[in-house]
Protein backbone atom coordinates (compact mmCIF):
# COMPACT_ATOMS: atom_id res chain seq x y z
CA UNK A 1 0.00 0.00 0.00
CA UNK A 2 0.94 3.60 -0.75
CA UNK A 3 1.23 4.73 2.67
CA UNK A 4 3.60 1.84 3.94
CA UNK A 5 6.24 3.67 0.82
CA UNK A 6 8.49 6.40 2.41
CA UNK A 7 10.45 8.33 -0.33
CA UNK A 8 14.16 8.60 0.28
CA UNK A 9 14.90 10.88 -2.85
CA UNK A 10 13.16 11.98 -6.44
CA UNK A 11 14.53 8.27 -7.52
CA UNK A 12 14.65 5.74 -4.50
CA UNK A 13 11.77 4.19 -2.38
CA UNK A 14 11.89 1.83 0.39
CA UNK A 15 9.19 -0.26 1.98
CA UNK A 16 10.87 -0.35 5.99
CA UNK A 17 11.28 -4.01 7.53
CA UNK A 18 8.37 -2.74 9.65
CA UNK A 19 5.88 -3.31 6.88
CA UNK A 20 5.73 -6.97 7.73
CA UNK A 21 7.20 -9.21 10.51
CA UNK A 22 8.25 -11.54 7.82
CA UNK A 23 10.49 -9.24 6.33
CA UNK A 24 14.55 -9.32 7.10
CA UNK A 25 16.06 -6.47 4.80
CA UNK A 26 14.20 -3.45 4.05
CA UNK A 27 12.59 -3.59 -0.21
CA UNK A 28 14.14 -0.74 -1.72
CA UNK A 29 13.00 0.20 -5.36
CA UNK A 30 13.94 3.15 -7.74
CA UNK A 31 11.32 4.87 -9.79
CA UNK A 32 10.60 8.71 -10.53
CA UNK A 33 7.42 10.41 -8.49
CA UNK A 34 5.58 9.72 -12.37
CA UNK A 35 6.41 5.78 -12.51
CA UNK A 36 5.13 5.49 -9.18
CA UNK A 37 0.86 4.84 -9.90
CA UNK A 38 2.10 2.53 -12.88
CA UNK A 39 4.17 0.16 -10.23
CA UNK A 40 1.58 0.17 -7.55
CA UNK A 41 -1.02 -1.19 -10.49
CA UNK A 42 0.58 -4.62 -10.41
CA UNK A 43 1.71 -6.95 -7.67
CA UNK A 44 5.12 -5.98 -7.92
CA UNK A 45 6.22 -4.58 -4.99
CA UNK A 46 4.16 -7.08 -2.98
CA UNK A 47 6.53 -9.48 -4.89
CA UNK A 48 9.23 -7.58 -3.30
CA UNK A 49 8.64 -7.39 0.00
CA UNK A 50 8.28 -11.22 -0.48
CA UNK A 51 11.73 -11.54 -1.59
CA UNK A 52 12.99 -9.47 1.24
CA UNK A 53 11.61 -12.31 3.52
CA UNK A 54 13.92 -14.78 2.36
CA UNK A 55 16.89 -16.70 4.54
CA UNK A 56 20.70 -14.80 3.91
CA UNK A 57 19.39 -11.81 1.72
CA UNK A 58 21.84 -8.98 2.64
CA UNK A 59 21.18 -5.13 2.37
CA UNK A 60 18.01 -5.11 0.68
CA UNK A 61 15.19 -6.58 -1.84
CA UNK A 62 15.80 -4.08 -4.75
CA UNK A 63 14.16 -3.37 -7.90
CA UNK A 64 15.12 -1.34 -10.81
CA UNK A 65 12.64 0.93 -12.43
CA UNK A 66 11.48 -1.19 -14.91
CA UNK A 67 10.13 -3.24 -12.67
CA UNK A 68 7.20 -5.68 -12.97
CA UNK A 69 5.09 -8.66 -12.29
CA UNK A 70 6.98 -11.72 -12.66
CA UNK A 71 7.34 -15.40 -11.53
CA UNK A 72 7.66 -14.89 -7.80
CA UNK A 73 9.96 -12.50 -7.86
CA UNK A 74 9.64 -9.42 -9.77
CA UNK A 75 11.19 -8.61 -13.13
CA UNK A 76 13.09 -5.68 -12.64
CA UNK A 77 14.74 -7.18 -9.29
CA UNK A 78 18.14 -7.61 -7.54
CA UNK A 79 18.73 -9.91 -4.95
CA UNK A 80 21.98 -10.93 -3.03
CA UNK A 81 22.00 -13.33 -0.76
CA UNK A 82 25.37 -14.95 2.05
CA UNK A 83 26.47 -17.44 0.27
CA UNK A 84 26.81 -19.62 3.59
CA UNK A 85 23.75 -18.21 5.20
CA UNK A 86 21.72 -17.81 2.25
CA UNK A 87 19.67 -19.22 -0.87
CA UNK A 88 19.25 -19.72 -5.00
CA UNK A 89 15.78 -19.69 -6.08
CA UNK A 90 14.89 -20.42 -9.62
CA UNK A 91 12.36 -17.39 -9.65
CA UNK A 92 15.12 -15.62 -8.98
CA UNK A 93 16.88 -15.84 -12.33
CA UNK A 94 14.03 -16.15 -14.83
CA UNK A 95 12.72 -19.19 -16.60
CA UNK A 96 15.04 -18.22 -19.66
CA UNK A 97 18.05 -18.30 -18.02
CA UNK A 98 20.93 -15.61 -19.21
CA UNK A 99 18.22 -13.97 -21.52
CA UNK A 100 20.46 -11.06 -22.65
CA UNK A 101 21.28 -8.31 -24.94
CA UNK A 102 24.01 -8.14 -27.34
CA UNK A 103 25.13 -4.91 -29.43
CA UNK A 104 26.60 -5.69 -32.84
CA UNK A 105 28.10 -2.36 -34.18
CA UNK A 106 28.88 -1.38 -38.27
CA UNK A 107 30.97 0.51 -39.63
CA UNK A 108 28.55 1.98 -41.82
CA UNK A 109 26.72 5.24 -41.40
CA UNK A 110 22.65 5.25 -41.87
CA UNK A 111 22.77 7.07 -45.13
CA UNK A 112 24.64 4.43 -46.62
CA UNK A 113 22.91 1.63 -46.25
CA UNK A 114 19.16 3.34 -45.76
CA UNK A 115 18.01 1.89 -49.23
CA UNK A 116 19.04 -1.81 -48.05
CA UNK A 117 17.41 -1.90 -44.46
CA UNK A 118 14.44 -3.96 -46.46
CA UNK A 119 16.20 -6.21 -47.64
CA UNK A 120 18.52 -6.40 -45.02
CA UNK A 121 15.47 -7.53 -42.40
CA UNK A 122 14.21 -9.85 -44.66
CA UNK A 123 17.91 -11.74 -45.33
CA UNK A 124 17.84 -11.82 -41.26
CA UNK A 125 14.48 -13.04 -41.06
CA UNK A 126 16.09 -15.76 -43.74
CA UNK A 127 19.20 -16.54 -41.73
CA UNK A 128 18.01 -16.19 -38.23
CA UNK A 129 15.81 -19.36 -37.42
CA UNK A 130 12.60 -18.36 -35.05
CA UNK A 131 9.15 -19.14 -33.82
CA UNK A 132 8.07 -21.38 -31.10
CA UNK A 133 10.61 -24.32 -30.74
CA UNK A 134 12.15 -24.21 -34.09
CA UNK A 135 15.06 -25.72 -34.28
CA UNK A 136 18.56 -24.78 -36.43
CA UNK A 137 19.24 -26.51 -39.56
CA UNK A 138 23.17 -25.93 -37.81
CA UNK A 139 23.08 -28.79 -36.13
CA UNK A 140 25.34 -30.18 -33.12
CA UNK A 141 26.29 -33.85 -31.77
CA UNK A 142 25.16 -34.60 -28.26
CA UNK A 143 29.20 -34.49 -27.72
CA UNK A 144 28.98 -30.81 -29.18
CA UNK A 145 26.06 -30.15 -27.04
CA UNK A 146 27.98 -30.91 -23.93
CA UNK A 147 31.07 -29.10 -25.08
CA UNK A 148 29.07 -25.53 -25.29
CA UNK A 149 27.23 -26.67 -22.30
CA UNK A 150 30.44 -26.30 -20.33
CA UNK A 151 32.46 -23.93 -22.37
CA UNK A 152 29.76 -21.73 -23.61
CA UNK A 153 30.47 -19.20 -26.61
CA UNK A 154 34.73 -19.70 -26.31
CA UNK A 155 33.38 -23.26 -27.88
CA UNK A 156 30.97 -21.92 -30.13
CA UNK A 157 33.96 -19.49 -31.53
CA UNK A 158 36.32 -22.70 -31.63
CA UNK A 159 33.71 -24.52 -33.70
CA UNK A 160 34.42 -21.88 -36.17
CA UNK A 161 31.15 -19.32 -35.79
CA UNK A 162 32.60 -15.94 -34.56
CA UNK A 163 36.20 -14.35 -33.61
CA UNK A 164 38.18 -14.78 -30.88
CA UNK A 165 38.02 -11.30 -30.39
CA UNK A 166 34.87 -11.46 -29.83
CA UNK A 167 34.93 -13.14 -26.68
CA UNK A 168 36.68 -10.03 -25.18
CA UNK A 169 33.34 -8.11 -25.16
CA UNK A 170 31.29 -10.74 -23.54
CA UNK A 171 30.07 -10.06 -19.80
CA UNK A 172 32.27 -13.09 -18.18
CA UNK A 173 33.71 -13.95 -21.45
CA UNK A 174 30.72 -16.07 -22.05
CA UNK A 175 31.23 -18.52 -19.77
CA UNK A 176 30.93 -19.61 -16.35
CA UNK A 177 33.52 -22.05 -15.09
CA UNK A 178 31.39 -23.62 -12.63
CA UNK A 179 28.97 -24.91 -15.35
CA UNK A 180 28.20 -28.58 -14.97
CA UNK A 181 26.29 -30.59 -18.02
CA UNK A 182 25.90 -33.30 -16.10
CA UNK A 183 23.58 -31.72 -13.94
CA UNK A 184 21.23 -30.83 -16.85
CA UNK A 185 18.30 -33.32 -18.02
CA UNK A 186 18.17 -35.29 -20.47
CA UNK A 187 14.76 -33.88 -21.33
CA UNK A 188 16.34 -29.82 -21.16
CA UNK A 189 19.07 -31.13 -23.69
CA UNK A 190 16.59 -32.73 -26.15
CA UNK A 191 14.55 -29.71 -26.28
CA UNK A 192 17.14 -27.42 -26.72
CA UNK A 193 19.24 -29.64 -28.33
CA UNK A 194 18.88 -27.99 -31.50
CA UNK A 195 17.62 -24.57 -30.86
CA UNK A 196 21.45 -23.32 -30.90
CA UNK A 197 21.03 -20.36 -33.41
CA UNK A 198 17.68 -19.50 -33.15
CA UNK A 199 15.43 -16.86 -31.60
CA UNK A 200 12.53 -17.91 -30.07
CA UNK A 201 9.10 -15.52 -30.07
CA UNK A 202 7.60 -12.71 -28.97
CA UNK A 203 9.90 -10.34 -26.66
CA UNK A 204 13.00 -11.67 -28.40
CA UNK A 205 14.10 -9.77 -31.67
CA UNK A 206 16.78 -8.67 -34.17
CA UNK A 207 16.83 -4.94 -34.40
CA UNK A 208 19.11 -2.65 -36.92
CA UNK A 209 19.08 0.52 -35.37
CA UNK A 210 20.62 4.36 -35.88
CA UNK A 211 22.59 6.06 -33.18
CA UNK A 212 20.66 9.12 -33.34
CA UNK A 213 22.20 10.91 -30.09
CA UNK A 214 25.50 10.99 -28.31
CA UNK A 215 25.33 11.60 -24.46
CA UNK A 216 29.04 11.01 -23.72
CA UNK A 217 31.40 11.50 -26.15
CA UNK A 218 34.31 10.07 -24.66
CA UNK A 219 32.58 7.08 -23.78
CA UNK A 220 30.86 6.55 -27.14
CA UNK A 221 34.60 7.23 -28.98
CA UNK A 222 35.83 4.32 -26.31
CA UNK A 223 32.83 1.78 -27.46
CA UNK A 224 33.39 2.28 -31.10
CA UNK A 225 30.35 4.26 -31.30
CA UNK A 226 29.57 7.60 -33.68
CA UNK A 227 26.26 9.79 -34.36
CA UNK A 228 24.49 8.31 -37.25
CA UNK A 229 26.06 4.55 -37.22
CA UNK A 230 23.65 1.69 -38.12
CA UNK A 231 24.19 -1.12 -34.97
CA UNK A 232 22.36 -4.00 -34.56
CA UNK A 233 20.54 -5.21 -31.15
CA UNK A 234 20.27 -9.18 -30.44
CA UNK A 235 17.88 -10.41 -27.47
CA UNK A 236 17.31 -13.68 -26.83
CA UNK A 237 18.19 -16.38 -24.15
CA UNK A 238 18.52 -20.11 -23.87
CA UNK A 239 15.30 -21.37 -25.40
CA UNK A 240 13.91 -24.51 -24.29
CA UNK A 241 17.25 -25.54 -23.08
CA UNK A 242 17.08 -22.94 -19.93
CA UNK A 243 12.87 -22.92 -19.34
CA UNK A 244 13.56 -26.69 -18.60
CA UNK A 245 16.46 -26.09 -16.42
CA UNK A 246 13.76 -23.90 -14.53
CA UNK A 247 11.29 -26.43 -14.46
CA UNK A 248 13.35 -28.87 -13.44
CA UNK A 249 14.25 -27.25 -10.57
CA UNK A 250 11.39 -25.80 -9.45
CA UNK A 251 10.42 -28.88 -8.86
CA UNK A 252 13.45 -30.57 -6.83
CA UNK A 253 13.36 -26.75 -4.81
CA UNK A 254 9.54 -27.19 -4.07
CA UNK A 255 10.46 -30.67 -2.42
CA UNK A 256 13.69 -29.81 -0.81
CA UNK A 257 12.16 -26.70 1.27
CA UNK A 258 10.41 -28.78 4.04
CA UNK A 259 13.94 -30.36 4.98
CA UNK A 260 15.74 -27.47 5.19
CA UNK A 261 13.05 -25.81 7.40
CA UNK A 262 12.54 -23.38 4.78
CA UNK A 263 8.91 -21.30 4.40
CA UNK A 264 8.08 -19.10 1.80
CA UNK A 265 5.47 -16.47 1.87
CA UNK A 266 4.49 -17.70 -2.36
CA UNK A 267 5.02 -20.98 -3.77
CA UNK A 268 6.66 -19.80 -6.51
CA UNK A 269 9.83 -18.74 -4.49
CA UNK A 270 10.98 -22.07 -4.57
CA UNK A 271 14.59 -22.36 -3.02
CA UNK A 272 17.13 -24.26 -1.58
CA UNK A 273 20.13 -23.29 0.53
CA UNK A 274 23.22 -22.38 -1.62
CA UNK A 275 25.30 -24.85 -0.15
CA UNK A 276 23.23 -27.57 0.05
CA UNK A 277 23.17 -30.06 -2.83
CA UNK A 278 19.93 -29.11 -4.48
CA UNK A 279 21.59 -25.55 -4.41
CA UNK A 280 24.97 -26.50 -5.74
CA UNK A 281 23.10 -28.63 -8.53
CA UNK A 282 20.94 -25.79 -10.03
CA UNK A 283 23.65 -23.58 -9.93
CA UNK A 284 25.84 -25.55 -12.00
CA UNK A 285 22.63 -26.76 -14.26
CA UNK A 286 21.89 -22.73 -14.91
CA UNK A 287 25.38 -21.70 -15.14
CA UNK A 288 25.43 -24.66 -17.99
CA UNK A 289 21.86 -22.94 -19.34
CA UNK A 290 23.64 -19.50 -19.32
CA UNK A 291 26.48 -20.93 -21.40
CA UNK A 292 24.39 -22.11 -23.79
CA UNK A 293 22.62 -18.83 -24.25
CA UNK A 294 25.92 -16.98 -24.78
CA UNK A 295 26.88 -20.07 -27.29
CA UNK A 296 23.19 -18.85 -28.82
CA UNK A 297 24.01 -15.24 -29.23
CA UNK A 298 27.16 -16.18 -30.44
CA UNK A 299 25.92 -18.31 -33.00
CA UNK A 300 23.13 -15.53 -33.96
CA UNK A 301 25.97 -13.29 -34.28
CA UNK A 302 27.52 -15.15 -37.15
CA UNK A 303 24.14 -15.72 -39.22
CA UNK A 304 23.63 -12.04 -38.74
CA UNK A 305 27.22 -11.67 -40.43
CA UNK A 306 26.11 -13.79 -43.14
CA UNK A 307 22.75 -11.72 -43.51
CA UNK A 308 25.08 -8.51 -43.66
CA UNK A 309 27.69 -9.81 -45.70
CA UNK A 310 24.60 -11.10 -48.27
CA UNK A 311 23.17 -7.67 -48.26
CA UNK A 312 25.40 -5.19 -47.66
CA UNK A 313 29.18 -5.92 -48.10
CA UNK A 314 32.20 -7.26 -46.28
CA UNK A 315 33.43 -4.90 -43.53
CA UNK A 316 33.33 -6.79 -40.31
CA UNK A 317 30.58 -6.56 -37.54
CA UNK A 318 32.08 -6.17 -34.33
CA UNK A 319 30.59 -7.16 -30.86
CA UNK A 320 30.60 -4.20 -28.54
CA UNK A 321 29.13 -5.99 -25.90
CA UNK A 322 26.97 -8.63 -24.48
CA UNK A 323 25.22 -8.27 -21.40
CA UNK A 324 23.25 -11.06 -19.60
CA UNK A 325 19.72 -9.98 -17.58
CA UNK A 326 18.66 -13.24 -16.20
CA UNK A 327 21.64 -15.10 -14.08
CA UNK A 328 22.50 -15.48 -10.61
CA UNK A 329 26.40 -14.83 -10.50
CA UNK A 330 28.77 -15.03 -7.29
CA UNK A 331 31.12 -11.46 -6.92
CA UNK A 332 32.53 -9.79 -4.76
CA UNK A 333 31.12 -6.09 -3.37
CA UNK A 334 32.24 -3.87 -0.52
CA UNK A 335 29.27 -4.23 2.47
CA UNK A 336 29.75 -1.19 4.68
CA UNK A 337 33.42 -1.14 4.37
CA UNK A 338 34.18 -5.18 3.88
CA UNK A 339 34.55 -6.74 1.06
CA UNK A 340 32.15 -10.17 0.77
CA UNK A 341 31.47 -12.93 -1.71
CA UNK A 342 27.84 -12.69 -2.54
CA UNK A 343 25.87 -14.58 -4.87
CA UNK A 344 23.85 -11.85 -6.93
CA UNK A 345 20.79 -12.53 -8.53
CA UNK A 346 19.53 -10.25 -11.50
CA UNK A 347 15.98 -11.18 -12.94
CA UNK A 348 15.34 -8.53 -15.56
CA UNK A 349 18.33 -6.67 -14.16
CA UNK A 350 21.61 -5.94 -15.61
CA UNK A 351 25.27 -6.26 -14.22
CA UNK A 352 26.13 -2.38 -14.46
CA UNK A 353 29.63 -2.33 -13.10
CA UNK A 354 31.71 0.68 -13.57
CA UNK A 355 32.80 1.29 -17.00
CA UNK A 356 31.21 -1.56 -18.41
CA UNK A 357 28.65 -1.15 -21.30
CA UNK A 358 24.97 -1.63 -20.09
CA UNK A 359 22.76 -2.39 -22.99
CA UNK A 360 19.08 -1.15 -22.80
CA UNK A 361 16.54 -1.99 -25.20
CA UNK A 362 13.27 0.13 -25.29
CA UNK A 363 11.00 -0.98 -27.73
CA UNK A 364 10.86 -1.36 -31.23
CA UNK A 365 8.72 1.82 -32.00
CA UNK A 366 10.91 4.20 -29.69
CA UNK A 367 14.16 4.23 -28.30
CA UNK A 368 16.75 1.98 -26.95
CA UNK A 369 20.21 3.33 -24.80
CA UNK A 370 23.77 2.16 -24.05
CA UNK A 371 24.41 3.18 -20.71
CA UNK A 372 27.61 2.62 -19.21
CA UNK A 373 28.10 1.39 -15.20
CA UNK A 374 28.24 4.15 -13.07
CA UNK A 375 29.74 4.37 -8.89
CA UNK A 376 26.77 4.06 -7.24
CA UNK A 377 25.77 0.90 -8.43
CA UNK A 378 28.71 -0.74 -7.02
CA UNK A 379 27.89 1.23 -3.48
CA UNK A 380 24.14 1.04 -3.43
CA UNK A 381 22.45 -1.57 -6.29
CA UNK A 382 25.67 -4.52 -6.20
CA UNK A 383 26.79 -3.27 -9.36
CA UNK A 384 23.24 -3.52 -11.05
CA UNK A 385 21.27 -1.69 -13.94
CA UNK A 386 17.50 -1.76 -15.44
CA UNK A 387 17.60 -4.10 -18.39
CA UNK A 388 14.41 -2.24 -20.57
CA UNK A 389 11.42 -0.02 -19.99
CA UNK A 390 9.42 -2.99 -18.95
CA UNK A 391 5.80 -3.89 -19.44
CA UNK A 392 3.52 -2.23 -18.12
CA UNK A 393 0.51 -4.05 -19.74
CA UNK A 394 0.53 -8.06 -19.84
CA UNK A 395 0.34 -9.63 -23.41
CA UNK A 396 -3.36 -10.42 -23.28
CA UNK A 397 -4.44 -6.72 -22.74
CA UNK A 398 -1.91 -5.37 -25.42
CA UNK A 399 -3.08 -8.06 -28.26
CA UNK A 400 -6.97 -6.75 -27.36
CA UNK A 401 -5.15 -3.42 -27.42
CA UNK A 402 -3.55 -3.74 -30.93
CA UNK A 403 -3.84 -4.76 -33.86
CA UNK A 404 -0.66 -6.52 -35.11
CA UNK A 405 -0.96 -5.67 -39.16
CA UNK A 406 -2.20 -2.08 -38.18
CA UNK A 407 0.84 -1.88 -35.50
CA UNK A 408 3.26 -3.35 -38.95
CA UNK A 409 1.82 -0.18 -41.10
CA UNK A 410 2.41 2.41 -38.31
CA UNK A 411 6.06 1.09 -37.67
CA UNK A 412 6.57 1.47 -41.53
CA UNK A 413 5.15 4.39 -41.45
CA UNK A 414 7.82 6.09 -39.22
CA UNK A 415 10.95 4.75 -41.06
CA UNK A 416 11.30 1.18 -39.14
CA UNK A 417 10.83 -2.20 -41.58
CA UNK A 418 9.10 -4.96 -39.92
CA UNK A 419 9.66 -8.99 -40.43
CA UNK A 420 7.41 -10.61 -37.76
CA UNK A 421 6.54 -14.60 -37.27
CA UNK A 422 3.27 -13.63 -36.09
CA UNK A 423 0.98 -10.21 -36.38
CA UNK A 424 -0.25 -11.57 -32.59
CA UNK A 425 2.67 -11.95 -31.55
CA UNK A 426 4.06 -8.09 -32.70
CA UNK A 427 1.32 -6.47 -31.23
CA UNK A 428 2.02 -7.89 -27.49
CA UNK A 429 4.96 -6.10 -28.41
CA UNK A 430 3.63 -2.61 -29.18
CA UNK A 431 5.35 0.28 -27.89
CA UNK A 432 2.42 1.04 -25.86
CA UNK A 433 2.61 -2.13 -23.80
CA UNK A 434 6.01 -1.14 -22.49
CA UNK A 435 6.88 2.20 -20.09
CA UNK A 436 8.58 5.13 -20.98
CA UNK A 437 12.27 4.45 -21.99
CA UNK A 438 13.24 7.98 -21.33
CA UNK A 439 11.97 8.15 -18.16
CA UNK A 440 13.67 4.83 -16.58
CA UNK A 441 16.72 5.36 -18.55
CA UNK A 442 16.74 9.25 -16.19
CA UNK A 443 15.97 7.63 -13.14
CA UNK A 444 18.48 5.24 -12.69
CA UNK A 445 20.96 8.10 -14.16
CA UNK A 446 20.09 10.41 -11.70
CA UNK A 447 20.65 7.55 -9.26
CA UNK A 448 23.85 7.31 -10.08
CA UNK A 449 23.51 3.69 -11.23
CA UNK A 450 24.42 4.55 -14.94
CA UNK A 451 25.38 6.80 -17.52
CA UNK A 452 23.71 7.53 -20.77
CA UNK A 453 26.31 7.07 -23.89
CA UNK A 454 24.66 7.18 -26.71
CA UNK A 455 20.79 6.80 -27.98
CA UNK A 456 19.33 4.24 -30.61
CA UNK A 457 16.88 4.64 -32.44
CA UNK A 458 14.83 1.48 -34.49
CA UNK A 459 15.67 1.14 -38.51
CA UNK A 460 14.15 -2.51 -38.56
CA UNK A 461 13.09 -5.48 -36.80
CA UNK A 462 12.92 -8.72 -36.85
CA UNK A 463 10.50 -10.28 -34.05
CA UNK A 464 9.80 -13.97 -33.45
P1 LIG B 1 12.45 -8.92 -21.47
O1 LIG B 1 13.77 -9.56 -21.39
O2 LIG B 1 11.98 -8.49 -20.12
O3 LIG B 1 11.43 -9.70 -22.21
O4 LIG B 1 12.65 -7.64 -22.37
C1 LIG B 1 13.61 -6.68 -22.15
C2 LIG B 1 13.16 -5.35 -22.69
O5 LIG B 1 13.26 -5.32 -24.11
C3 LIG B 1 11.71 -4.99 -22.46
O6 LIG B 1 11.52 -4.49 -21.16
C4 LIG B 1 11.46 -3.93 -23.51
O7 LIG B 1 11.73 -2.63 -22.99
C5 LIG B 1 12.47 -4.23 -24.59
N1 LIG B 1 11.90 -4.65 -25.88
C6 LIG B 1 10.96 -5.60 -26.12
N2 LIG B 1 10.76 -5.72 -27.46
C7 LIG B 1 11.62 -4.86 -28.06
C8 LIG B 1 11.92 -4.53 -29.44
O8 LIG B 1 11.38 -5.07 -30.40
N3 LIG B 1 12.89 -3.60 -29.65
C9 LIG B 1 13.56 -2.98 -28.63
N4 LIG B 1 14.50 -2.08 -28.93
N5 LIG B 1 13.28 -3.26 -27.34
C10 LIG B 1 12.33 -4.18 -27.06
MN1 LIG C 1 13.97 -14.02 -22.83
MN1 LIG D 1 15.21 -10.73 -21.91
Amino acid sequence: ERSAIRQISGWLWEIPRSYRSDMRVPARFYASEAMLEQILADRSLEQLVNVATLPGIVGFALAMPDIHEGYGFPIGGVAAFDPDAGIISPGGIGYDINCGVRLLATSQPFESVREKIPDLVKEIYRQVPSGVGHGNRITFSSKQLEQILRDGAPRMVAFGYGEPEDLGHIESGGVIDVADPSKVSQYAKQRGGDQLGTLGTGNHFVEIDRIDAIFDQEAAVRMGLFEGQIVIQLHTGSRGLGHQIATDYIRVMNRAMPKYGIEVPDRELACAPFCSPEGQEYFSAMSAGANFAWANRQLITWEIRQAWRAVVGDDPLRVVYDVAHNIAKVETHEIDGHRRQLLVHRKGATRAFVGQPVIIPGSMGTASFVLEGGLASMHESFGSSCHGAGRRMSRTKAKHMVQGSQLRQELEAIGVSVQAGSMQGLAEEASAAYKDIGEVVSTVVSAGIARKVVRLVPVGVMKG
